[in-house]
């Protein structure tokens, strides 16, 4: 028997409209370095039917790829929410990607028009005679001139393109499965594969996270989205606020500590999304020069594993929540957040929030061991994360229809890569990647363990663990060591503060004292960089006895 329900697609043109009127007093600012420059909902959806019509005058039609090469910033969002309503398909490209893959990616997705903007030109215009498919360039904030178009390629200034336009647009109905957006993984552990949300996914997705076992948005929220939008959907969080009316701050291109801290101290933002690399780098720049962030109720913190110490940073030196959360370009990405249960105080509220987080309904997640079999929720035995869900892909895109990675996928469940344990009440607990985790002996030791422990001393900034080749264990552990500002520590101090922490085999025996440990493009720990730097040679190791 089928519903009485109205058969009405889950569609972003119908959020943005929603967004525009019912919301429209809520605004997206961007961080000028010294201000913001606001427009409300409203006038984004102007913008957003501004740009629709425009890129409608290029010939752009459903399913067509806009990318976009941009900061967090007014005109980004604008293209976020006008391209896929629309029905052309939004792709935001990873600016700090390698040249060789941001080429890749951008003429795999055969992107037709690239929005850039103007501080970005230089680096783009490095790229632009190679991509194959690009037929109009629109410098937003910039000099369109300074950009020499290749024979077949048109430029145009943002600003005077949308302002020739009407600032409504008849946005089609077209099917909630219609590809929407596109994102390819950063690359952490090879090549970029490209993953194309839906309409549908993205609706069911931004329910999600401003649910209150999500990031519970309200319209009394302003999120300062650190997290570039090109990274992983950006985590959700545009259409979260369209949905929620909660305010959005870009900071633009300032993303150093001490300009982020600027920002917060004028704007105040109650909500602030980004990875632990950069809450490292904040608070660091706390320390020097302190400052109220109380404002923030809460910080989602994800992409890679919290360290407790820096929770406990947050919390007890700020009065600040860093959620810890879990997820990936291929989950949209949310994929857990750590709340604890109510009524669960102390030590055991902290082991909550220190994991990655609890499994939303709409994402199911199995164990699966080394021989395929599936492994029980019991918060002990350990397996490859497997989920599925309406916001999990289920392919990597072709563009000839040939499958890409199919080991990825294990009948219809998207095999994460990631390895760890789910207790009974559903919280998931990573020991690590599969490939950064160090085999000694038969023995798994966790990385992101270790790092977490050495992070917690207080000479230590950043801590970053890979595995070597060992000739008796086959591998063991290497920690690159960043030294907080003017501190000083030994190796061996380094290790005896481990010993309480971890069975005496999985004391580290090698070390190594960095500048700075390797970044990718999305500021997680390159440990592909960080290994290349080993095999180079390019490391000097203290081996303890
Ligand atoms: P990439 O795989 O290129 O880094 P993503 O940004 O999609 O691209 O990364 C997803 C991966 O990041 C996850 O599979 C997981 O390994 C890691 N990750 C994300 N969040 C966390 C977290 N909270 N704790 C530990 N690892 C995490």
């Amino acid at each position: 028997m089928l519903s009485t329900m109205q058969d009405e697609p889950l569609s972003l043109a119908t959020l943005l409209n929603y967004a525009a009127t019912f919301q429209g007093d809520a605004t997206v600012s961007t961080w000028t370095g010294a201000g913001v420059r606001t427009m409300t909902f409203r006038e984004m959806g102007a913008d957003a039917a501004r740009l629709a019509n425009a890129l409608r005058g290029f010939g752009i039609g459903e399913g067509d790829r806009v990318g976009t090469f941009m900061w967090n910033n007014n005109e980004h969002m604008v293209a976020y929410v006008g391209v896929p309503a629309m029905g052309a398909v939004l792709h935001a490209l990873n600016i700090r990607l390698f040249p060789e893959q941001l080429v890749y990616v951008a003429n795999h997705a055969e992107d037709q028009v690239v929005i850039v903007d103007g501080t970005l030109v230089p680096l783009f215009a490095q790229y632009l005679p190679s991509l194959k498919t690009v037929r109009h360039v629109v410098v937003a904030n910039g000099d369109p001139a300074a950009l020499t178009a290749p024979a077949g390629v048109q430029v145009h200034d943002y600003a005077e393109l949308l302002a020739a336009q009407p600032d409504t647009f008849d946005f089609p109905v077209i099917d909630e499965r219609s590809a929407s957006g596109m994102c390819y993984t950063s690359g952490t552990t090879g090549d970029p594969k490209g993953v194309v949300y839906s309409h549908r996914s993205n609706w069911l997705h931004a329910a999600q996270v401003c649910a209150p076992n999500g990031m519970g948005f309200t319209a009394e929220d302003t999120i300062l989205a650190i997290v570039p939008l090109f990274h992983a959907n950006a985590w959700g969080l545009p259409y979260a606020a369209l949905m929620s009316g909660s305010n959005v701050l870009m900071p633009d291109r300032f993303l150093q500590p001490a300009p982020l801290l600027e920002m917060m101290a004028a704007v105040k933002p109650t909500f602030a999304a980004a990875v632990p690399t950069i809450w490292g780098g904040v608070l660091a720049g706390l320390a020097a020069a302190p400052q109220d962030i109380s404002h923030l109720r809460t910080c989602v913190v994800g992409g890679a594993a919290v360290p407790p110490s820096m929770m406990h940073a947050f919390e007890e030196k700020f009065g600040v929540t860093l959620l810890h959360a879990w997820g990936m370009t291929e989950t949209s990405p949310l994929g857990t957040v750590s709340h604890a249960p109510p009524g669960v105080e102390g030590e055991q509220r902290w082991a909550y929030r220190y994991t990655q987080g609890k499994f939303p309904a709409g994402v199911q997640a199995r164990l699966v061991a080394d021989d395929g079999s599936v492994v029980p929720a019991d918060g002990e035995s350990l397996g490859e994360l497997e989920v599925r869900g309406p916001w999990i892909t289920g392919s990597y895109y072709s563009p000839d229809g040939a499958q890409v990675d199919p080991d990825k996928f294990d009948g219809g469940w998207l095999r994460t890569g990631d390895v760890g344990k789910i207790s009974p009440d559903g919280y998931l607990t990573l020991v690590d990647r599969s490939k950064d985790v160090i085999k000694s002996g038969g023995e798994w030791i966790s990385s992101v363990d270790l790092e977490n422990a050495v992070v917690g001393h207080p000479a230590v900034a950043e801590a970053a663990v890979i595995a070597i080749p060992d000739p008796k264990w086959d591998e063991r552990p290497l920690v690159a060591v960043v030294l907080a500002q003017d501190a000083e520590a030994e190796p061996a101090q380094l290790r005896a503060f481990l010993a309480d922490k971890f069975a005496k085999w999985q004391l580290p025996e090698h070390w190594t004292f960095v500048p700075e440990i390797p970044k990718t493009s999305v500021g997680k720990f390159d440990k592909k960089r960080l290994r290349a730097q080993h095999a180079a040679g390019d490391l000097t190791i203290t081996t303890l006895p």
